[in-house]
């Protein structure tokens, strides 16, 4: 039963040379004569030579490089083409909104995605995200301006992605629950022992997923799955207590929703960020994908375990910092961008990373109701801080 959709679909890719960016250009590769989708901007950050090569093969209007120094080497490089490259803040914006852009994935890591992104939404782009950083510090404001603005939201998390379709089995009001899964990363049911002499390639080494540097040491952590639980707080409107995390080493469920007559419905598929990236391109409709099938006969068994929150404290950390609200996300997520900075540049400890953002949400104090200006002033304060200690 093959599909094919006969709607155009253009897209902005901001942080197209990063793990989700280079796999959405997978999927549009994959979804040829099914799908017809351009791609109108490409950003990434200094990998200056795959930028070339994104731009030469998708021709997209404008080309975003992060620095001016990067983005001078583009544009000697993109002479011969009738792309304009553009740089830093002002560039990403200008790749987030150009005129002919019906949607933007948002795959920049970290903090440095929120303006764009907010950008994106007041520009009426409807957004597929996965930079969850963006709905973690600035929540509030960007569900608002996602209401304002009547932009479609597509989550390309997994877990997200998962909720989202388990979401269609029921209405709003009949959802009790939601059960994120989590794989428990590599240093799954090791002890603060075992955790202290740690390195950097035993964090990078995750059991069921290839990602970017700073997400696999936030999945090592468990920071990733605090991060998960504020951005479904956020998408799905729904209280903390209410989101369950439970460690599922397989990566086959990526996540469920219990609904009030105890029904739980869940999405399943082998792990491959290809499916939510597709989804989010293809919504409301499914189009065939070239992703293997879940053979469940040969899937021995799934396990499901309690999340150890006291070995890995960063999960409760970012659970409080939720129910702090206001700036204190912000505060835990840009000590916890500085921390992992510093542990991937061996200046601290695998277990240094918790400390740094426990002492940094015990030193600041949250402001209620920030403005994105106040919000961005934290961030800046916070990493200023911790830079001069590490
Ligand atoms: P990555 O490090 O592989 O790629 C990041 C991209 O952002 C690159 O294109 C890089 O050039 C760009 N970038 C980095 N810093 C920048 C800056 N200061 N200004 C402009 N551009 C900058 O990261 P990733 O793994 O693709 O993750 C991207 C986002 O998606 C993260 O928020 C992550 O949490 C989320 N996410 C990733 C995965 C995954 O499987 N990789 C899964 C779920 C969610
Ligand atoms: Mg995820």
């Amino acid at each position: 039963m093959k599909g094919t959709d006969n709607q155009i679909l253009n897209v902005s890719i901001l942080g197209s040379t990063g793990s989700i960016g280079t796999q959405a250009l997978e999927v549009i590769d994959d979804l040829k004569g099914i799908k017809d989708i351009r791609v109108t901007a490409l950003t990434g950050n200094s990998n200056v030579k795959l930028l070339e090569e994104q731009v030469r093969k998708y021709k997209p209007q404008t080309a975003a490089a992060a620095d001016e120094k990067s983005a001078a080497e583009l544009r000697l490089r993109l002479a011969d083409t009738d792309t304009k490259v553009v740089s830093g803040e002002d560039g990403l914006i200008e790749a987030a909104s150009a005129d002919k852009t019906d949607m933007v994935l948002s795959a920049i890591v970290g903090f440095a995605g929120l303006v764009p992104t907010m950008h994106s939404i007041k520009c009426g782009k409807d957004i597929a995200l996965a930079n969850k950083e963006t709905l973690v510090t600035a929540g509030s404001l960007f569900m608002n301006a996602v209401a304002e603005n009547n932009v479609r939201l597509l989550p390309v998390d997994s877990e997200h992605c998962a909720i989202f379709q388990s979401m269609l089995g029921g209405k709003r009001a009949e959802v009790s629950k939601i059960l994120l899964t989590a794989s428990g990363g590599p240093f799954f049911g090791r002890s603060r022992g075992e955790l202290k002499s740690v390195t950097k390639a035993d964090a990078l080494k995750h059991p069921n997923w290839t990602m970017g540097a700073k997400i696999t040491i936030d999945s090592a952590t468990l920071m990733n799955k605090g991060l998960e639980v504020l951005e479904a707080r956020w998408l799905f409107d729904v209280d903390i207590e209410d989101i369950e995390v439970i460690v599922h080493r397989e990566s086959i469920i990526h996540s469920m929703v219990e609904f009030c007559d105890r029904s739980i419905i869940a999405q399943m598929s082998l792990p491959s960020m290809k499916h939510p990236i597709q989804y989010a391109f293809t919504y409301p409709n499914r189009l065939p994908s070239p992703d293997k099938p879940v053979s469940f006969s040969d899937l021995a068994e799934m396990t499901f375990y309690k999340p150890d929150e006291e070995t890995f404290r960063c999960l409760a950390l970012a659970k409080k910092a939720g129910k702090t609200g206001g700036t204190m996300p912000a505060i835990m997520n840009a000590a916890n961008e500085a921390a992992v900075a510093a542990f991937l540049s061996d200046k601290i400890g695998f277990l240094d990373i918790a400390d740094i953002v426990e002492n940094t949400m015990n030193t600041f104090e949250a402001k209620q109701n920030p403005t994105i200006e106040e919000i961005i002033e934290t961030d800046r304060e916070v990493r200023t801080q911790i830079c001069q200690h590490c």
